[in-house]
């Protein structure tokens, strides 16, 4: 089962599509159900495409991503 955790693991190689294909239709399907999920990967999207560095990996860094992670953790309670 796909969890919004699941979601925050993968979404760098989601937006990269670097995805398996099992991997890619479970984290779909769980966007399709969970709204804050879908609003997550909207919003990481849009901000990769604002900064119009989304083919540019050096940009999301580690910290970058880390902080994504803890945003997204902070409004969904731990599983
Ligand atoms: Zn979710």
């Amino acid at each position: 089962m796909f969890m919004c955790k699941d979601v925050v693991e993968n979404i760098m190689e989601y937006i990269d599509n670097e995805l398996d294909l099992q991997t890619l239709k479970e984290l779909e399907k769980h966007t399709g159900d969970c709204p804050e999920c879908m609003g997550f990967v909207n919003t990481y999207k849009r901000m990769l495409e604002i900064t119009g560095k989304l083919k540019d990996k050096a940009f999301v860094t580690p910290e970058i991503r880390n902080r994504l992670r803890i945003l997204l953790e902070s409004k969904i309670k731990p599983v």
